[in-house]
């Protein structure tokens, strides 16, 4: 390709909204184009790097017997029914001219088991893993980091139906291996951890995760091999004998202005672990009031799944008060109407500090037998230093950007869609199934997070939109001109995978512009051409090699 005569420009500033250095360069380099919030064109040189990677994505899928095929994006609401409130205001909804509804798929387990419901009835034929590559919409509270977190972004999502679960389980193994063998050739450096299969349910869930410091997920990782989100590592809890501890009288205390847990615990001479502190969620089952060590943080997810809750929110302070409290001194002692969870770690307390429900004041000298506790469950978020619940030494906490996540639906779906096969017997029963995903416009972002320096883009060979990158020096030199056009045309008939930057920019001008653009190879055809030789540089470590270009064109014809 000849830049002169593409779709090309790159920028020098960084665009304004930018945070992630992935977005930042995604856009100067001219690989993508925000038109709105969350929303992106794939200029050519992103569209080819896309391209790029769904061709590995396809042919490991295809390798693993998953079959592809192409779903509508536009899709009648009802076939969501039974979940359009587990969407909520995530699922773009519209209506047709006549008044039905419609929304934009945010996930296709449904279409999917509408067809295979429809077109398949026997266990003769079963298995079947189906995929497509397809854009999908959610209305993202938070769309950021480009094209990390997109409104409308594209996803690889497959679908298992299986007769047992011993056979969903060879499926699910077999997308496992498909998933590690895709990220390892796109040049990730990825960790498979244990994730919350979420309002899915079943058991089997794994997320893939790109290291970065900016991905939006927390990991625990143990040397043992353990790995798993935070929002599913489970938390060890040291037993300890309380039984000597001498109980005093809980008491009332005034403290005025003392809001954050640091102004409490320096107002009476304590520590933060001394403190129970309690977060108010708004549920679908009611008022829930979540309880941690004051030192620690309520993990969310975890109280969803202990409750079996659909939908969980941060309460309003009208809701805290409609529950006898008010915001900022919420305890546990004389709630009206609300459930009380636990952490764990509560079990082991004495004589501790809890919110009064009542403005100013707390109560001190508070024990277990005092509070309105329903439940206790592990619910706090594992913190670095925490003991690994496999091994029990302590763990480290990393962060990771969620790139595909694979997950035992077991009959959900198929129950609900009344999706169901013939067995060897002539019985009749729901499928098993299994859904796997991949974030295929994030993980370019990811992949640039990873592969990437000061300078600009550091594209892994596979997924690069070119392999190499032809420089002319100078634009008004006729030898130079000649070898690089001479160089182009030979390589460019041997495959579509050299790029040559043919304006007429300064040399220093084309040369930041590739370094930005990160192409593996670049090749300067400066004053060296009069004796037919060129620079050869490794974007990677910018190492150059001055070669003859004949020597170069054979040499690519047999080994590039
Ligand atoms: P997240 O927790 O990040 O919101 P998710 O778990 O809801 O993602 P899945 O339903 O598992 O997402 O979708 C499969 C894959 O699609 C994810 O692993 C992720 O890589 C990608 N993905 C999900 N949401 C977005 C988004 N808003 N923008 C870009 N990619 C996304
Ligand atoms: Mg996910």
């Amino acid at each position: 390709m000849r830049i002169s005569k593409t779709f090309f420009k790159t920028f020098r500033e960084n665009p304004a909204n930018a945070e992630t250095k992935s977005h930042k360069l995604l856009v100067r380099a001219g690989y993508i184009k925000q038109l709105g919030n969350g929303i992106f064109t794939y200029l050519p040189l992103g569209l080819k790097t896309l391209e790029n990677i769904k061709a590995v994505i396809r042919e490991e899928m295809n390798k693993a017997g998953a079959i592809e095929l192409q779903m509508p994006i536009l899709l009648p609401q009802e076939i969501y029914a039974n979940r359009l409130d587990t969407f909520g205001n995530t699922m773009y909804k519209l209506k047709d001219s006549t008044g039905k509804d419609y929304c934009l798929g945010p996930t296709h387990e449904e279409p999917f088991t509408y067809l295979v419901k429809e077109s398949i009835n026997s266990y003769k034929q079963l298995p079947i893993i189906l995929y497509q590559i397809q854009n999908k919409y959610r209305d993202e509270i938070r769309a950021r980091f480009g094209l990390q977190r997109a409104k409308e972004f594209i996803m690889k999502d497959a679908y298992s139906y299986d007769t047992s679960y011993e056979n969903f389980k060879s499926s699910y193994n077999k997308m496992y291996n498909t998933y590690n063998k895709i990220f390892t050739r796109l040049g990730l450096d990825y960790l498979p951890v244990e994730a919350d299969n979420g309002v899915m349910g079943g058991n089997n869930s794994i997320e893939f995760m790109a290291k970065a410091d900016v991905g939006e997920d927390e990991l625990v990782v143990c040397e043992c091999g353990y790995y798993a989100n935070t929002e599913k590592a489970e938390c060890v809890v040291e037993e300890i004998n309380t039984s000597d501890i001498v109980k005093l009288e809980k008491q009332m205390v005034h403290t005025p202005e003392v809001k954050t847990i640091e102004e409490l615990t320096s107002f009476l001479n304590t520590s933060s672990k001394n403190f129970v502190k309690a977060v108010v969620y708004s549920t679908d089952q009611g008022i829930v009031v979540a309880l941690c060590r004051g030192d620690r943080e309520i993990e969310e997810v975890k109280v969803r799944n202990a409750l079996k809750l659909t939908k969980i929110e941060m309460a309003t302070p009208e809701e805290i008060i409609s529950i006898g409290s008010v915001a900022g001194y919420v305890g546990a002692i004389d709630l009206k109407n609300a459930i009380v969870i636990a952490d764990n770690d509560i079990k082991n307390m004495t004589n501790f500090v809890i919110g009064a429900n009542i403005q100013d004041y707390h109560y001190i000298n508070v024990n277990l037998e005092n509070l309105q506790i329903d439940y206790f469950a592990d619910i706090k978020k594992a913190i670095a230093g925490d003991l690994c619940p496999k091994c029990h030494k302590p763990i480290k906490i990393v962060r990771g950007i969620e790139v595909g996540q694979i997950f035992e639906l077991g009959t959900k779906y198929s129950e609900v869609l009344d999706c169901k096969f013939l067995d060897e017997k002539g019985k009749s029963q729901y499928m098993i199934m299994g859904c796997y995903g991949i974030g295929v416009s994030r993980t370019l972002s990811a992949i640039v997070e990873q592969c990437s320096d000061e300078k600009g883009i550091i594209w892994p060979e596979i997924i690069a939109p070119y392999k190499i990158h032809i420089v002319i020096a100078n634009n008004k030199d006729e030898t130079q001109i000649n070898v690089a056009n001479k160089l182009y045309e030979q390589i460019n008939s041997i495959d579509d995978n050299v790029l040559i930057d043919d304006r007429n920019e300064s040399f220093g001008v084309k040369l930041n512009d590739a370094e930005l653009l990160g192409i593996p190879y670049i090749i300067i055809v400066g004053r060296g051409a009069t004796n037919n030789k060129i620079e050869f540089i490794k974007r990677k470590d910018m190492s150059k090699l001055e070669v003859d270009v004949d020597e170069f064109i054979n040499q690519y014809k047999k080994s590039f």
